[in-house]
């Protein structure tokens, strides 16, 4: 059985990625839809061709509602008000929803989770396979590794980023901390200069780096008496999020109505989100 998959936000980085992991994925996984504002000046162009993966046929439009027919699950990758509104329209046709736009409120957030009640919804604020396997093998080593080992964060990213940490090293020193009991409000030291004194057991440490055009690299250092390890990702394009999105959206498929994530995806959780401990849900 095809899956037909529909993209908002086509034009946008992320959708152009998105273009081409379906492309990639083949098989099973066919584009029929791809969508952009109405305001956009790529209204009518192919969707394809502005991915750079050749003309494919699918030409973007701007409204959800025309193509919504043709849509088995939708990945939206747009903004939060945008999101809001696909939800509220895929929920009265019973189509899925990948979920990767960020910036959500408190009460956008609790909007989208009433809505997902009624369809399968996988939302997660970072969609890498890998990333999300780092933040499963960064809790086994907590536990194992957690009390007896001085913990540091280091993260680089390119020159134009605004914000330190990075959020997702703020997850994994999330993850890290649940998993020991800690409170990382309490335990984390995010820089240090001068006579900072020897080094506390229980701190979480961050270290930070900008330039160039890194993309995104994270390390997790458990240092112990005689021995280190060190859990490290390293992304070098947007597919690494494309791939785990499209990736969502064939799990997706045909599941019950509910609120997922990439634990549930990577099979590291049955629970849907909504209704796993609070501890154990990932950084937003
Ligand atoms: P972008 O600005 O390049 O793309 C967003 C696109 O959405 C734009 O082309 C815009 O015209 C379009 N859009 C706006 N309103 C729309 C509407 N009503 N209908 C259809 N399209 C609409 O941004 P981006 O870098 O592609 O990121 C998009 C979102 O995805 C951001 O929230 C970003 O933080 C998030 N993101 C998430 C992950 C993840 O893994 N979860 C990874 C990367 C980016």
């Amino acid at each position: 059985m095809t899956i037909r998959v529909g993209i908002t936000g086509a034009a946008g980085r992320m959708g152009r990625a998105l273009t081409e992991a379906v492309a990639l994925a083949g098989g099973e996984l066919a584009l029929t839809a791809a969508v952009e504002s109405p305001q956009s000046t790529l209204l009518g162009a192919d969707a394809g061709e502005l991915s750079g993966i050749g003309k494919n046929g699918v030409i973007v439009v701007g409204s959800l509602a025309e193509v919504i027919d043709d849509i088995d699950v939708l990945i939206d990758f747009t903004v939060p008000a945008a999101t809001l509104a696909n939800v509220a329209l895929c929920a009265a046709r019973s189509v899925a929803m990948v979920i990767g736009t960020t910036g959500f409120s408190a009460a956008q957030q609790a909007q989208l989770e009433r809505a997902a009640r009624g369809i399968p919804v996988c939302k997660a604020s970072n969609f890498s396979t890998g990333v999300n396997l780092c933040l499963q093998l960064l809790e086994t080593a907590a536990r194992v590794l957690g009390g007896e080992s001085d913990i540091e964060i280091y993260e680089a990213h390119h020159r134009h980023k605004i914000d330190a940490p990075s959020g997702t090293a703020l997850s994994m020193g999330e993850v890290v901390a649940a998993a020991l009991g800690r409170d990382l409000h309490q335990v984390a030291v995010y820089g240090r200069q001068g006579q900072t004194g020897a080094r506390e057991r229980e701190t979480i440490g961050f270290a930070t780096v900008r330039g160039g055009d890194i993309v995104g690299d994270h390390t997790v250092t458990f240092a112990a008496e005689g021995e280190r390890v060190e859990i490290t990702h390293r992304a070098s394009s947007r597919m690494a999020f494309a791939r785990g999105a499209v990736r969502a959206a064939h799990w997706l498929a045909g599941r019950d109505a509910d609120l997922y994530d990439m634990r549930n995806v990577l099979g590291f959780d049955e629970a849907p989100q909504v209704r796993r401990p609070l501890e154990n849900q990932s950084h937003e």
